[in-house]
């Protein structure tokens, strides 16, 4: 069992605990995207177990009826073993959730696994007309071309900034430079993408240029935020009626992601010391 201190970003180690967040969720009509945390996985068998994870997840969600989606890391499901078992992995995932009806989201991780990331996207939302969507970063300076691409595509493109730390050669460094990338990449979406943005991140800024952009344009948009993050802003949204989805990590795997999570802002590591403190 997870700690209650890690709680709020993680919704348990089980996926029945998981769910039971969804349907907290869906009460409040926020939508989940379940995440199963791991990552780099150099060997089959982890990999191939998180991939029949998700596919027994899948299922579980088709079952249960709750509004909920999935999204996997490429290297969790074997993109450090090889192109290739990712690329199965990947298909067995989107096979069975586009039986169950539902969406599968690719997250994006560094620079070196974009390739083999979009070519792996492009041929399933192919395929399965468009239950598939892909993560792109706006910190990296490829992503103009990238978008190009993706705008003739089926599928649902999620725009964040990015969280890896890129080589400053094929990246923007400086928060404004990626912010001012943000904003450019939001807007080409809303003018030429047909299957609606997903706007993956917390900014206010950026959640109401994205409203700016839809009462422009008409483009569906959804917000993505992750949970235990302006989880208030995530309610408060969803009930003027904007589509949200909440981010929803769970699994054994929860220690890294919840240590990153804490840390990463002040406000979050007196969060964490309070709970240890008990006050
Ligand atoms: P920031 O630029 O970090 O902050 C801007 C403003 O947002 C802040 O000034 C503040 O007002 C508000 N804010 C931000 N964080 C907080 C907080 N913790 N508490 C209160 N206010 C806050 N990255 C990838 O590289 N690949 C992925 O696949 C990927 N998937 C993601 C999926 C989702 C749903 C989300 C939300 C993020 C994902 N990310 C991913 C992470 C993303 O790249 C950013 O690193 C992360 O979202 C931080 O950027 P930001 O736009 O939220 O805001």
């Amino acid at each position: 069992m997870i700690p209650p201190i890690a709680s709020r970003f993680v919704a348990g180690e089980s996926p029945a605990e998981a769910l039971e967040h969804v349907e907290d969720l869906n009460d409040r009509d926020v939508n989940a995207i379940l995440n199963l945390l791991g990552e780099h996985y150099e060997q089959r068998p982890p990999a191939d177990d998180d991939a029949k994870a998700y596919r027994d997840l899948v299922a579980d969600i088709g079952h249960s009826g709750v509004d909920a989606c999935i999204s996997v890391k490429p290297s969790q499901i074997g993109l450090d073993v090889g192109d290739e078992v990712f690329a199965e992995n990947l298909e067995g995932i989107v096979e069975v959730a586009d039986e169950h009806g539902v969406f599968t989201w690719i997250d994006m991780e560094d620079h070196e696994t974009t390739d083999a990331t979009l070519d792996a996207f492009e041929d399933l939302t192919t395929e399965y007309g468009g239950g598939v969507g892909v993560c792109i970063q706006a910190n990296l300076k490829r992503t103009e071309d990238d978008l190009e691409r993706l705008a003739d595509l089926p599928g649902k493109v999620r725009l964040v900034k990015g969280a890896y730390d890129e080589p400053k050669d094929i990246a923007y460094k400086q928060k404004e430079r990626v912010n001012e990338a943000y904003r450019d990449y939001l807007e080409y979406m809303f003018r030429e993408f047909e299957d609606g943005v997903a706007v993956g991140s917390h900014d206010p800024e950026m959640i109401s240029y994205a409203e700016e952009l839809h009462d422009e344009y008409g483009t569906d948009y959804e917000v993505q935020m992750l949970m235990g993050v302006r989880d208030d802003a995530q309610y408060n949204l969803a009930a003027e009626g904007v589509e949200v989805w909440q981010y929803v990590p769970y699994g054994g795997k929860w220690f890294s992601y919840f240590y990153r999570r804490a840390m990463e802002r002040k406000e979050n590591m007196l969060f964490a010391l309070r709970a240890v403190l008990g006050r």
